[in-house]
C-alpha cells in the first residue's frame, strides 16, 4: 500500500520505517527541513521510572521490549550505534524519601527496575547526595540526530524523500499520515485536538573528570554525551513558544545544576524546542473525524523515544488492517479536557 507521511522528526521517522520495513508499504516522506524541530534538541532519554512521583511509566512492560528490538534492528541493519544503555542515578532529597524507596525496592513491580545505593564511590564528592539514592536500570539514551540522519538517508536512497515548504495536494484516495510534531497544533486539520505543547531549554556543558557511567537525575538531569561534554535539562514553559531560548529557563537550569554539582563546569551552548504534548499526556493516533484517509500520529510529549516504536506498530495495524486502537490514544477518547 502507498502511504504519504508528513514530517520526518523522530515520530515520522519511526512510523515511516515501521510501515516500510515491517509492513512493506510504499512510503513517501514530505518534510519541511527549514522548520525548527523538537527531535533535533531532544536529550533522547528513555526511562521506565518517570514523573514527579517516580512511578513506573505508562505501559512500561510492553513498550520497552518493543523499543529495544526496534533500535537494535536499526543498529544492526546500518551498522551504527544509536542506543546507549546507562543507569539513571537519582539521589534522595531527604531521609523520608530514602525510607519510601527502601519500601518500594522490595515491591515486586519495581524489583527488576531499581536498586538502592547508599553511596557511589566515583561521584562521592562531585555531587551532593547525603542520603544516597537509587539506580534505575533499563534506562539510557538514543542518539536522536544520528537516528534521524540514518532514516533520512535510507529514504533518500530509495527516492522516497522530498523536502517541501508546503504540503502537496493529495488525491482523496491516498493515505496521508501527519507527523508534524508541535506544528500540528497550528494546522487547521488538527487544531481541534487538546494540544498542550510546551517549550524546553537544554544546555551543553563541559565537566572535566565527571562520571560518564550514569545519567544523574536530581532537579535536572546531567547526561554524558562524549568526552567531557554533558547535556543538562530540561525546562517546561507553557506560554513562551518563541524559537529562541528563554533566559529565565536558562537561569533555572544553571541554578538547579549549581545546587548539587560541586565541581566547576563550562557552559558551551543552549538549545530549545517545542514538545508536541497534549492534555491527558497520551499520544494521538487515528483518522480525521470527517476527512477519510487522513491520519495523525503525534502528541508523544517528552516520551517519543520509548513510546513511538510500540505505537508505530499499533498505527500500522490500524491503518492497514483496521484493527482497533487503544482507547487512551484515540482522537475521540473521553478524558477531562
Ligand atoms: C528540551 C527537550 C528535551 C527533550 N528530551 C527528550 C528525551 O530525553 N526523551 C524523549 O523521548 N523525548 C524528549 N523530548 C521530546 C521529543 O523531542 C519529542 O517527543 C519528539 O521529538 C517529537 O517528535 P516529532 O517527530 O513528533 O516532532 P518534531 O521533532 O518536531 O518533528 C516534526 C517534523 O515535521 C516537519 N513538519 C512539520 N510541519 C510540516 C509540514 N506542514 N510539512 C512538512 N513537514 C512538516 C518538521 O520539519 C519536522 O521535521 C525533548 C524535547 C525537548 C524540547
Amino acid at each position: 500500500m502507498k502511504i504519504n507521511i508528513i514530517g520526518q522528526g523522530l515520530v515520522g521517522s519511526i512510523l515511516a520505517y515501521t510501515l516500510s520495513e515491517k509492513y512493506h508499504c510504499e512510503i513517501k516522506i514530505f518534510n519541511n527541513e527549514y522548520l525548527k524541530t523538537s527531535s533535533s534538541v531532544a536529550a533522547g532519554i528513555y526511562n521506565p521510572i518517570t514523573g514527579k512521583r517516580m512511578a513506573k511509566t505508562w505501559l512500561a512492560d510492553s513498550i520497552f521490549p518493543f523499543m529495544f528490538d526496534f533500535y537494535a534492528e536499526i543498529e544492526q541493519k546500518y551498522n551504527i550505534k544509536i542506543l546507549y544503555e546507562s543507569p539513571v542515578f537519582k539521589p534522595f532529597a531527604s531521609m523520608e524519601e530514602q525510607n519510601f524507596w527502601m519500601g518500594k525496592s522490595s515491591d515486586i513491580t519495581y524489583q527488576n527496575d531499581i536498586s538502592i545505593i547508599e553511596n557511589i564511590e566515583i561521584i562521592q564528592n562531585s555531587i551532593s547526595h547525603p542520603f544516597g539514592g537509587f539506580i534505575v536500570k533499563k534506562s539510557g539514551r538514543l542518539d536522536v540526530n544520528l537516528f534521524l540522519e540514518t532514516i533520512k538517508n535510507f529514504f533518500i536512497f530509495k527516492k522516497c524523500y522530498q523536502t517541501v515548504t508546503e504540503i502537496p495536494k493529495f488525491d482523496e484516495n491516498e493515505i496521508v499520515i501527519y507527523c508534524e510534531g508541535a506544528y500540528a497544533a497550528q494546522n487547521p486539520l488538527w487544531k481541534f485536538l487538546p494540544w498542550q505543547c510546551n517549550k524546553g531549554e537544554i544546555l551543553d556543558v563541559e565537566i572535566k573528570s565527571f562520571t560518564k557511567d550514569y545519567i544523574i537525575n536530581k532537579s535536572v538531569f546531567i547526561m554524558p554525551i562524549q568526552n567531557d561534554i554533558f547535556k543538562v535539562g530540561s525546562t517546561y514553559h507553557f506560554t513562551d513558544f518563541s524559537e529562541i531560548p528563554n533566559e529565565n529557563g536558562v537561569q533555572e537550569l544553571i541554578h538547579k545544576l549549581n545546587s548539587f554539582l560541586n565541581i566547576p563546569y563550562d557552559l558551551k551552548g543552549v538549545k530549545c524546542g517545542i514538545r508536541p504534548a497534549v492534555q491527558g499526556r497520551r499520544p494521538f493516533l487515528g483518522e480525521h473525524p470527517t476527512i477519510k484517509n487522513t491520519y495523525i500520529f503525534n502528541g508523544f510529549g517528552s516520551k517519543a523515544v520509548s513510546l513511538a516504536p510500540f505505537f508505530a506498530n499499533e498505527m500500522a495495524n490500524h491503518v492497514l488492517y483496521n484493527l482497533p486502537l487503544m482507547l487512551e490514544v484515540k482522537l475521540d477518547r473521553k478524558v477531562n479536557w
